[in-house]
C-alpha cells in the first residue's frame, strides 16, 4: 500500500509539474523592443525622432512606430555657419531626453543617424568649409551619447523624396499589398520634393529611382527643387518685387508693395536678408533697407508667385517648371511638412480647388491688425506669411506640378499616419537598418507572421 500511495503522489506531482511548465511556456513572453533615432536637420529647425519596433517582427511591414519627437531649440544647423560649435551643443537637450526615453539596456545597440537637408545643401554651395565644420560639430556631439552613432551627412534631394515616399507607403502598409501606392509631396523651408509612380516612361535618368521591396519592383519618379521651399521661394518672390520697385523709384528706404502680405502690414527689412542665399545672384541696390508694405490681393499675389516658375522651355514631352521633366501626376498623394502646417492653419485641407481659392482670397485681404487680434498665440513671423505660403502652395501644385480642379481632392494634407510623422526620416532608417527586405518574407517560416 505505501508503495501505491507513493506512486500516486509521484504521478500527481509529475502532472502538476508538466502542466505548470506548459502554462509557463504558453504564456506570451514579455515583448522585446528595439529602438532607433533619426535627427532631421532641416533648414529652419532640427527634430529628433525616436522609433520603436518589436525585436522579433522587425522585417514585417508597418511594425516600426514613432514613440517620441523632440524639437531642438533655436534655428537649423546651417544657421551655425559662423559658430559651428553651437550646432552640436544645440542637440544636447533632445539627446538627453532620448537617453531617458530609451531603456538603458538598449542604448548601446540603438542606431543614431543625422540627415541634413536643403539648408545644408545651400550652405555647402556657399561655403563648403563652414558646412564641413557644422557636420563635424554635430558628429562630435552625437558621439558623446551612449548610442550607436551611424553618421551625420547631407542627404540628396532624391533621397529626401524617395525616403518620404517609402515612409508614407510603409505606414499605410501599401508595400506588401497589390493596392496602389501614395505619391509624396514634401515642402520644407529650402526645397520641395515630389515623388510618385507615374503611368508613363520616365524620360530623364536623374528623376528615376528603383526599389525592390517585399518582392515588388517600384519604379519611382522623384524630383527635389532646391530653392523652392517656402522660405527660399519667399525670398525669390520678394527679390523680384524689390528689383522692380527699385527700378521704378529711388525712395530711401525703398518701398516694396506686396500683394501677398495683409493690408496694414509694414515691416522694415534689409536688402541683405533677402539676398543672403545662393538661390539668387546678388544685385547692386544702393539702399540697404526696404520698407515691406502689404496690400493683401490674392490674385495679384498669385501672379507675382507665377514669376518664380519658369515654364517657357521644356526639352521633354512634359515638364513641371524650370525645364524639369515631370510625367502627369497620377494616383493619390500625401502632402506633408509645411504643406500641412500651412493648409491646416488656413483650414484648407478638405475643400475643392475653387473653394480653397475663395477662402484664401478672403484671408489675404483681411487687415493685418485683425489677423493679429484673431490669432494672439501664433508666432508673428508665421502669421504674417500664411497668405504668401498658402498662395505659393496653390501655385506650386497647380501651375508647377499641374494638379487640376479634377484631381485636387486626390491630395491629402497630412501630418501623421497612424501616429508617426510623414517625412523622410523613417524611410531613411528603415533603409539603413535593412528593415525592409527586398523579397517578401516567407510567411511559412515565420512563427509570428
Ligand atoms: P525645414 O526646416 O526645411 O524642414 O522647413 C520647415 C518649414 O516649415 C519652414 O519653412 C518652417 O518655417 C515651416 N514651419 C514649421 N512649422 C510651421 C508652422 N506651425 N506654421 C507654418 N510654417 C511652419
Amino acid at each position: 500500500r505505501p508503495v501505491l500511495i507513493f506512486l500516486t503522489v509521484f504521478i500527481i506531482l509529475g502532472i502538476v509539474i508538466m502542466v505548470s511548465i506548459s502554462v509557463v511556456q504558453n504564456k506570451p513572453l514579455p515583448k522585446k523592443y528595439k529602438y532607433g533615432i533619426v535627427l532631421d536637420a532641416g533648414s529652419s529647425h532640427t527634430s529628433v525622432f525616436i522609433y520603436e519596433w518589436p525585436a522579433e517582427k522587425e522585417n514585417n511591414t508597418g511594425m516600426v512606430r514613432q514613440i517620441h519627437t523632440c524639437n531642438v531649440k533655436g534655428k537649423g544647423i546651417s544657421s551655425y555657419n559662423a559658430n559651428p560649435d553651437g550646432a552640436g551643443k544645440s542637440l544636447q537637450e533632445c539627446m538627453v531626453e532620448a537617453k531617458q526615453k530609451i531603456p538603458a539596456y538598449r542604448h548601446s545597440e540603438t542606431p543614431v543617424y543625422l540627415g541634413a537637408t536643403a539648408g545644408m545643401r545651400l550652405l555647402k554651395m556657399e561655403d563648403e568649409t563652414a558646412s564641413e565644420k557644422v557636420l563635424a560639430s554635430v558628429e562630435h556631439s552625437l558621439k558623446t551619447y551612449p548610442f550607436s552613432y551611424q553618421g551625420a551627412r547631407i542627404i540628396s534631394g532624391q533621397e529626401e523624396g524617395a525616403f518620404g515616399w517609402i515612409t508614407v507607403n510603409y505606414l499605410n502598409q501599401n508595400l506588401n499589398k497589390p493596392t496602389g501606392t501614395l505619391g509624396a509631396l514634401d515642402l520644407g523651408g529650402a526645397s520641395t520634393q515630389i515623388t510618385f509612380i507615374p503611368q508613363q516612361e520616365i524620360e530623364s535618368g536623374d528623376n528615376s529611382i528603383d526599389f525592390r521591396l517585399y518582392g515588388n519592383d517600384y519604379h519611382l519618379y522623384t524630383h527635389s527643387f532646391l530653392c523652392y521651399g517656402k522660405d527660399q521661394a519667399l525670398k525669390l518672390s520678394l527679390s523680384k518685387k524689390l528689383v522692380s520697385a527699385h527700378a521704378a523709384s529711388k525712395t530711401d528706404p525703398i518701398e516694396v508693395r506686396d500683394p501677398c502680405f495683409h493690408p496694414g502690414y509694414n515691416f522694415t527689412r534689409t536688402v541683405q536678408s533677402i539676398f543672403d542665399t545662393p538661390c539668387m545672384k546678388a544685385v547692386n541696390i544702393s539702399s540697404g533697407i526696404i520698407s515691406h508694405v502689404g496690400f493683401g490681393d490674392w490674385s495679384q499675389c498669385q501672379q507675382s508667385i507665377r514669376k518664380v516658375f519658369n515654364t517657357s522651355r521644356c526639352a521633354y514631352s512634359k515638364c513641371s517648371f524650370n525645364e524639369v521633366f515631370q510625367p502627369s501626376v497620377y494616383g493619390k498623394f500625401g502632402a506633408f511638412s509645411a504643406f500641412f502646417f500651412v493648409m491646416d492653419f488656413l483650414n484648407l485641407t478638405s475643400d475643392s480647388l475653387a473653394i480653397t481659392k475663395q477662402k484664401l482670397e478672403k484671408y489675404c485681404s483681411t487687415p493685418w491688425k485683425k489677423i493679429v487680434e484673431n490669432y494672439p498665440l501664433v508666432k508673428e513671423k508665421y502669421l504674417s506669411e500664411y497668405c504668401f505660403s498658402g498662395t505659393y502652395i496653390l501655385t506650386l501644385l497647380e501651375d508647377g506640378y499641374n494638379f487640376t480642379s479634377e484631381n485636387w481632392q486626390d491630395i491629402s494634407f497630412l501630418k501623421k499616419i497612424k501616429g508617426s510623422d510623414a517625412g523622410w526620416t523613417l524611410g531613411y532608417m528603415l533603409n539603413l537598418t535593412n528593415m525592409i527586405p527586398a523579397e517578401a518574407p516567407d510567411t511559412r517560416l515565420m512563427p509570428y507572421g
